[in-house]
């Protein structure tokens, strides 16, 4: 089997892709509500921007992880003194 399924929703989608289309686009939304609240708030951390875009932690760790997105991943790292 060539096809894959989205991992969201179940549909039949393009070999290599993350999700389907329709989910896709949700992504992208989320993905430019998360970039937009970092460009105004860069040092917040993913807990941060998940309450204020209402996105799930989980996603958002998910966006980072791919370089997507740099935000502060633990800021008591930062050697703050
Ligand atoms: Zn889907």
């Amino acid at each position: 089997m060539t096809t894959d399924t989205c991992l969201k929703c179940g549909s039949p989608m393009g070999r290599g892709e993350y999700s389907c289309q329709v989910c896709g686009e949700n992504e992208m939304q989320d993905y430019q509500m998360i970039r937009n609240y970092v460009r105004t708030y860069p040092n917040s951390n993913a807990m941060q921007i998940a309450n204020a875009t209402g996105i799930s932690v989980s996603k958002i760790l998910r966006y980072i992880r791919n370089g997507s997105l740099s935000v502060v991943d633990n800021p008591s790292r930062r050697g703050r003194s």
